[in-house]
């Protein structure tokens, strides 16, 4: 098995050419297995390696950053930055819908009657089908995007247990995306951030990121959705809604790794992790500073190279 250039030669198949140079990706790698597989029209081939991988450590080690996950935008972080949805998929997301429409219009699968789908069915749910995998690819290159950036950057990475603010109130289609976007994106900071040596830490599911005042700590009753700027009660600090919920989980985030470092067990939740199981692996696993310099060795890469 040999992958060079844009080209690959396999057992059975020979010498067949790929969409993509993979030579930069598999420098220095040994090829352990290749995987074949055909999906919404195309062939892709996977590499599993086995290769050296130096990652640095995390560019800014002293400082500490919460990230606020949304709806509306993909994430706010606590230095300001808005990290807005991928563009074009409101545009993407209108066309499902119209493609829904029309698969519905046609006649279909009856499982209880016998029913056999026709040919249109066939072809409107094949687009609907491709155009759901857009959406997909979309989301998952800017989610990777976010999470490659923030593990480079902060050593330290501080993100809700939840996404409370999803599960409130959201038309349907906007929700599930949000919340399945949002287990990705921790389940991504968790492994990359360790590559880097840093630690994520999870705030509990109850606290108030949302309603408490970044600047003098007073939480407020009631905080809507709508209200998009938080306003305090008591010391009338004006603030964009998530960059205060984003302040506000950076500095949970360095009050639990004081206490970590001087000894004390951090409390993750309260029977949170019975419930939704790997999170604890993204519990502080590790201080900074603590981390053996350097992640050298022999890494088995999980990601494929696409043809
Ligand atoms: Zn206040």
């Amino acid at each position: 098995m040999r992958a060079t250039g844009a080209t690959a030669t396999l057992p059975v198949l020979g010498q067949i050419k790929l969409h993509e140079d993979v030579s930069a990706r598999l420098a220095g790698a040994r090829i352990l297995s290749a995987t074949v597989r055909f999906e919404r029209g195309r062939w892709f081939v996977s590499f599993t390696v086995e290769q050296d991988v130096q990652r640095p450590r995390a560019t800014r080690p002293g400082d500490v950053i919460g990230i606020d996950l949304g709806i509306k935008t993909l994430a706010v972080l606590s230095d300001g930055t808005e990290i807005p949805n991928p563009r074009h998929l409101g545009a993407a997301l209108r066309k499902v819908r119209r493609a829904a429409r029309t698969v519905s219009r046609r006649q279909g699968p009856d499982r209880r009657t016998g029913q056999r789908p026709s040919n249109r069915w066939r072809r409107a749910s094949a687009r609907l089908g491709g155009l759901h995998a857009r959406v997909a690819d979309v989301r998952t290159d800017s989610i990777h995007k976010l999470t490659t950036n923030v593990a480079r950057t902060y050593a330290a990475v501080v993100i809700e247990d939840l996404n409370v603010a999803g599960m409130v109130k959201n038309r349907r289609l906007a929700r599930s995306v949000a919340d399945a976007s949002f287990g990705e994106i921790r389940r991504q900071l968790a492994y990359k951030i360790e590559w880097h040596g840093g630690t994520l830490v999870v705030a509990d599911r109850w606290f108030a990121s949302s309603k408490t005042c970044s600047e003098c700590g007073a939480v407020r009753a009631k905080l809507t959705l709508s209200e998009r700027t938080y306003v305090c009660d008591v010391c009338a600090m004006t603030m964009d809604r998530d960059v205060n919920a984003a302040l506000n989980l950076a500095q949970y985030g360095r009050n639990q790794l004081r206490i970590a470092a001087s000894g004390a067990e951090i409390e993750n939740g309260r029977g949170a992790d019975r419930k939704t199981g790997p999170a604890r692996q993204v519990a502080v696993k590790r201080q900074p500073g603590t981390a053996p310099a350097g992640q050298t060795g022999t890494v088995p890469s999980q990601d494929g190279t696409a043809a």
